[in-house]
């Protein structure tokens, strides 16, 4: 009997964001090839005597091949029950899943998406931030700031910012890259732009400036990543509150 394949968001960082439909899969996994944007608390719900395959993608460091991963999951799915591919936040985000689970269904392999909540998301509700704003953003656009080879980053220089939130994964390495393309559009100096470390997580970090010194910022803090690049009006929201609050600390 051939098992299946359960392609598993693990959430944002807290180990708390974890659906509980993840855990409960966790729970009966045979085995679980895992991204290092897991952590080991939630590697931790996995039952004793579990296989767990790490199979990396960080940045320039790639440690088992897509098309490699694909295989593998399909070729433990014929010996095991319960085979899961756990990643960082949303699995459908920026997470290939795409490529895994149409692998898994061309092999006849039996295959099911567990969300989980992406990063974006995760930062929002962590720092106060919401995403949309009656008064500042009616849209929101997640996009990668990581360049495929050969391409350009995106035109930002183009894009009218007004009412929309970009959130940028995998941009934190092209920091520079990204702020001088928006900065050929001189109307773009005073745009607001954040940047969130380790997001939900206890060492989280949350910068805050415009898109003309928001590399500045960035360098003095020297920042690891995992980060998000957040662009919009929201950011004027999340200062006021944050002076606010800081505010009535001051006077209790
Ligand atoms: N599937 C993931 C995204 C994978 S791409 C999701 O839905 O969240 C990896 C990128 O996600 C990182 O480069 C970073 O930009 C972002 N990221 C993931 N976890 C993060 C965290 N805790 N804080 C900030 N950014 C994070």
């Amino acid at each position: 009997m051939k098992g299946k394949i359960f392609l598993v968001g693990a959430g944002p960082g807290d180990p708390e964001l974890l659906t509980i439909k993840a855990m409960k899969i966790l729970q009966i996994a045979d085995v679980v090839f895992y991204d290092h944007l897991v952590s080991s608390e939630i590697l931790g719900h996995c039952k004793t005597g579990v296989e767990l395959i790490y199979v990396g993608k960080q940045k320039n460091c790639h440690t088992v091949p897509q098309e490699k991963i694909n295989s593998l999951l399909v070729e433990y799915a014929n010996e095991f029950r319960t085979v899961v591919r756990l990643k960082g936040g949303d699995p459908s985000v920026f997470g290939r899943v795409g490529e895994e689970y149409e692998y898994a269904i061309k092999c006849g392999v039996e295959c099911e998406i567990i969300p989980g909540i992406t990063a974006g998301l995760g930062a929002s509700a962590s720092i106060g931030m919401p995403l949309t704003h009656r008064d500042y953003s009616s849209e929101i656009i997640f996009i990668t700031g990581h360049k495929k080879e050969g391409k350009n980053y995106e035109a930002f220089s183009e894009i009218d910012f007004q009412g929309k939130t970009y959130v940028i994964y995998m941009g934190l390495s092209s920091l520079e890259e990204i702020t001088t393309e928006i900065l050929k559009n001189p109307s773009h100096d005073s745009l607001p732009m954040a940047i969130v470390e380790n997001a939900t997580c206890k060492n989280e970090r949350v910068l805050v400036g415009r898109a003309d010194t928001i590399l500045n910022i960035a360098r003095k803090e020297n920042l690891q990543g995992p980060a998000l690049l957040i662009i919009g009006d929201v950011i004027k929201f999340y200062e006021a509150t944050r002076i606010n609050s800081l505010k009535n600390q001051l006077l209790k």
